[in-house]
């Protein structure tokens, strides 16, 4: 069975198409800038690349792109449109309400409509998707897989703030956590290392990209995560500012900030960007650090000072740990931030091997050393064969 993943942005449409149970990838791509002058499709198959700009106006357009690039003869993969038995959609907030990921029905598409107003930025396009995807495709099921779905097992003691217990009641703000499609495949991969059932480890996993986030998973399930309400909470990322004093906003507010300013500032000017004043990319960082620029050091520094922190809080979660995990473009690729996180860590039984550390690029790799009591794992997440899974499961 054929099961077509697709995740949904403002102006892009990502797509991958897997052949399964195998989770052989058959062919990835993506269409940019949607509804701009000029749109812009990246296909990938078979080891090569096949890249136009065209006009797509509408994601329904994306689609139908996306469809009849896979179909076609030169650069396609299947024969006909009909080979394809499932879709499974990324869909960012689930609320309270979505455990896992669900076949797609009307109801499912209230829902996410109703959780448009936590994940602004993200379910509205999701949804978009799903109606594309079932305007081009209307008689095949459509999976919606949600990264608020996995840390719906955190318990009330970790999920509510210490604010009036009606803001709950009346609008439901608590923790809800993201990045958990990521979350739950890196700690399911660890544990296949370990040669541990899936229900059977304690990892602290760390899901550092241009978002980032940090969870505590306790036999399996998630039992904290430091994103929140809303993906700003938590780390430093590369433009948001994760954890910090809320009486600051209030401050600014004297100081004639108004809401849209002070939102842009926590979710686009902070973070990496923000300390540095250069660059929220952690390659540019690490190059301008290592010449010497203080500001760009500074950054780096507070980011895995963030993150250390975290591995401690949650080490005192968990009790025992087994595995440390890293994982999105920093975690898979930067030596030096998992170098500086895993410092000065013996105490919480986590003790990194640099040479392993050094040769752990993008790939999965233990860069423990022997004696540490806590493994600590590279694996490079895979979001979209989670994706896959999940769809075929329910589809299948
Ligand atoms: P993601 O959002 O998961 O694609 O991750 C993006 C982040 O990963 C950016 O900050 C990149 O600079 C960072 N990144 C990617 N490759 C490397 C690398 N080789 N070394 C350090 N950071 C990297």
């Amino acid at each position: 069975m054929k099961v077509l993943v697709i995740n949904t942005g403002s102006s892009s449409i990502k797509y991958q198409l897997y052949e399964m149970p195998e989770s052989r990838g058959l062919a990835k791509g993506v269409v940019e800038r949607i509804a701009e002058e000029v749109s812009k499709l990246a296909h990938y198959f078979a080891g090569k690349t096949h890249a136009v700009e065209t006009k797509v106006q509408t994601h329904e357009e994306g689609m139908e792109l996306i469809l009849n690039t896979l179909v076609s003869k030169e650069v396609g993969v299947i024969e006909d449109i009909s080979a394809i038995g499932a879709v499974g959609h990324r869909v960012v907030h689930g609320g309270e309400e979505f455990t896992g990921s669900v076949v797609i029905d009307d109801e499912v598409i209230a829902s996410i409509e109703k959780f448009a107003g936590l994940a602004p930025l993200h379910n509205p396009h999701n949804l978009t998707g799903i109606k594309a995807s079932q305007a081009k495709l209307p008689n095949i099921k459509q999976v919606a897989c949600f990264d608020t779905a996995f840390h719906t097992t955190i318990p009330e003691v970790a999920y509510m703030y210490a604010l009036p217990y009606d803001l709950y009641e009346k609008y439901r703000i608590r923790r809800y956590g993201f990045h958990g499609t990521s979350h739950r495949y890196v700690a399911r991969r660890a544990a296949v290392l370990m040669g541990k059932d899936k229900y059977d480890i304690n990892a602290i996993t760390c899901h550092l990209g241009n978002g980032c986030s940090v969870t505590a998973v306790r036999q399996g399930k998630s039992v904290d995560t430091s994103m929140g309400f809303t993906p700003l909470e938590g780390v430093v990322m590369g433009t948001r500012s994760g954890d910090f004093d809320p009486a600051i906003l209030f401050y600014l507010t004297d100081k004639g900030y108004d809401v849209k300013s002070l939102n842009a500032l926590c979710n686009n000017k902070s973070g990496l960007l923000g300390i540095s004043g250069i660059s929220n990319d952690m390659r540019n960082l690490e190059e301008l650090a290592r010449k010497g620029n203080t500001r760009a050091k500074l950054a780096i520094d507070i980011f895995c000072y963030h993150i250390k922190k975290y591995i401690g809080a949650y080490s005192a979660v968990l009790d025992t740990t087994d595995a440390v995990v890293f994982t999105g473009g920093i975690g898979e690729n930067s030596v030096w931030v998992r170098e500086q996180i895993c410092a000065d860590l013996t105490q919480t039984g986590v003790e990194l091997d640099s040479t392993a550390n050094e040769a752990a690029l993008a790939k999965e790799a233990d860069i423990s050393t022997a004696e540490s009591k806590v493994r600590i794992f590279v694996i490079p997440t895979d979001e979209e064969a989670a994706i896959a899974h999940d769809t075929y499961e329910l589809a299948g």
